[in-house]
C-alpha cells in the first residue's frame, strides 16, 4: 500500500482519539498521539471520556451519520467480544421504563426496536408501579476505567507513540518555534524510535470539548451537555436500566465489570459547572433508589433510605455536544514554515455528545477512510 508508514498525528487521547489512532496504525500509518490528558491521569473536567457511564443506547433517530456510526460500533464490539473474552465490555439486559408515553416516544421506541435484535415491549405485568411503558433488549456496557487503559495499551502494543503536551493550536505542533514542551508518555517508556519528524502527512483532530478552544478549530458550535452521576458500589446489580420520570428527569443505571455501578444523571445544556452540586446529588440518590431499589444492599431495600447507598464518588463530565451533530470531515491548514507555505490535511473527529463510546469504532473507521482519501490525493 502506497501510504504505508506515512506519519500521522492524532490530537486527543479520549475514547475517540485512541480508537482512531488504533485504526490508523492498523491501516499502516506511523501514528503519534499528542494530548494533554491520557488514561490513568487524575480525572479532569477537560477529559470527558473518564466520566462516562457508559452503555450503548442509540439515540440517533434523526441523525443519519450518527446512526451509521453507532451501528458499525455495535457490530465491531460484538466481534471484539467473540475474539477477546477479556475486553472490559459486557453484554447486559437493558430495561427502559417510562412514567409517561408521549407521541415522540413512539419514534424512539420504533428506532430502538429496529436497532437491537432482541428488542421487546414489556407486558404490563412486568412493569413496576407507576410505569406505563417499558421495553427490554440486550446491549453493551463499557467498564470505562478499564476500557480506556485497554485502548491505550492496544495502541502502544501496535507501535504507536504518545507525547503529552497542551496545544494552543493544531498548527503549533508543526512549527518549531511555536511548539510547546513535549513529554514522552507513559513517562516510564523508552521511546526507542526518537521523536516524530514533525512533517506529518495529516493531523486528526479528536479534541472533544477542546475543539471549542483549540486554535485553527475554535468551533463555537461545540458546547457541553453537563452530566452529573454517582458511582455506587453494588456488585449485585447486573442490568442496565433507564427510568423516564413524568417531570422529564431520567434516572439510569449502568453496571461495570468491577461491581461498581453508575447512577445518573443529568443532561444540562451549556452548563460548564465542573463540580457536583449538593441538590443534584440529593436528587440522584432519591430518584435512584425510588426507580431502582436494587441499588441498595438486599437487606436494606424495605426501608429505602438514601444513607444506605454505598456512594464511592460524585462525578461531573461535559459531553462534547455540537450544533449540527458530530463532525467527521476533512479540512486543511496552510502555514508558513521557514518562509515556505505548506498545506497539511486535517481530519476532524469530534462533537460526539453523549454517544462517544457507542459511536467510537464507526467514527474511527470513517476518520481513517477520510485520512486515506486525503493523503492519497
Ligand atoms: C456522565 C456521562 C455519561 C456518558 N455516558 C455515555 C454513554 O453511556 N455512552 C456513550 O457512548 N457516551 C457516553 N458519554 C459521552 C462520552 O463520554 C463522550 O462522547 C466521549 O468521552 C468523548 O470523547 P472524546 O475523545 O471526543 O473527548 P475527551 O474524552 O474529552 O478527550 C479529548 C482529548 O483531547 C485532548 N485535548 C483537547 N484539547 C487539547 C489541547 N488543546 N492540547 C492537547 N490535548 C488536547 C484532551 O487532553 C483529551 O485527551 C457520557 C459522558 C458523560 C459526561
Amino acid at each position: 500500500m502506497e501510504n504505508k508508514r506515512l506519519e500521522v498525528f492524532v490530537v486527543g487521547a479520549g475514547v475517540i482519539g485512541l480508537s482512531t489512532a488504533i485504526r490508523a496504525l492498523e491501516a499502516g500509518f506511523d501514528v503519534t498521539i499528542f494530548a494533554e490528558i491520557f488514561p490513568g491521569d487524575q480525572k479532569s473536567i477537560k477529559y470527558t471520556s473518564c466520566w462516562a457511564g457508559a452503555d450503548h443506547i442509540s439515540h440517533a433517530t434523526t441523525n443519519d451519520l450518527m446512526h451509521r456510526l453507532e451501528r458499525e460500533t455495535f457490530s465491531v464490539f460484538m466481534g471484539l467480544l467473540k475474539e477477546d473474552p477479556l475486553i472490559p465490555v459486557m453484554i447486559r439486559p437493558h430495561r427502559r421504563y417510562a412514567q409517561v408515553f408521549q407521541p415522540d416516544d413512539q419514534l424512539k421506541i420504533d428506532h430502538l426496536s429496529k436497532f437491537y435484535s432482541d428488542f421487546r415491549i414489556l407486558e404490563s405485568s412486568e412493569l413496576p408501579d407507576g410505569v406505563v411503558h417499558g421495553a427490554t433488549f440486550s446491549t453493551l456496557c463499557f467498564d470505562v476505567p478499564r476500557y480506556l487503559p485497554y485502548l491505550l495499551n492496544r495502541f502502544l502494543a501496535l507501535g504507536g507513540r504518545a507525547l503529552r503536551t497542551t496545544l494552543p493550536s493544531l498548527s503549533a505542533l508543526l512549527s518549531e518555534k511555536d511548539r510547546p514542551t513535549l513529554e514522552v508518555f507513559p513517562a516510564t517508556s523508552s521511546d526507542e524510535r526518537g521523536p516524530p519528524t514533525f512533517n506529518p502527512a495529516a493531523v486528526i483532530n479528536c479534541t472533544g470539548i477542546g475543539a471549542r478552544s483549540v486554535g485553527d478549530v475554535l468551533d463555537t458550535d461545540v458546547y457541553p451537555t453537563r452530566g452529573e452521576v454517582l458511582i455506587i458500589r453494588a456488585p449485585w446489580v447486573h442490568s442496565d436500566s433507564t427510568f423516564h420520570w413524568k417531570d422529564g428527569h431520567v434516572s439510569y443505571v449502568i453496571p461495570r465489570q468491577s461491581g461498581d455501578v453508575i447512577l445518573g444523571g443529568t443532561f444540562q445544556v451549556d452548563d460548564w459547572h465542573a463540580t457536583s452540586r449538593p441538590e443534584t446529588v440529593k436528587l440522584l440518590k432519591e430518584r435512584g433508589i425510588e426507580a431502582f431499589p436494587e441499588l441498595l444492599p438486599p437487606t436494606k431495600r424495605e426501608t429505602r433510605n438514601v444513607e444506605d447507598l454505598d456512594v464511592l464518588e460524585e462525578c461531573v463530565g461535559l459531553r462534547p455536544t455540537r450544533n449540527g451533530g458530530v463532525r467527521v470531515d476533512t479540512a486543511s491548514l496552510t502555514l508558513d514554515v521557514g518562509g515556505k507555505q505548506i498545506t497539511i490535511p486535517i481530519v476532524h473527529n469530534y462533537g460526539h455528545g453523549g454517544a462517544g463510546y457507542q459511536s467510537s469504532w464507526g467514527s474511527a473507521s470513517l476518520a481513517v477512510d477520510l485520512l486515506e482519501s486525503v493523503v492519497n490525493k
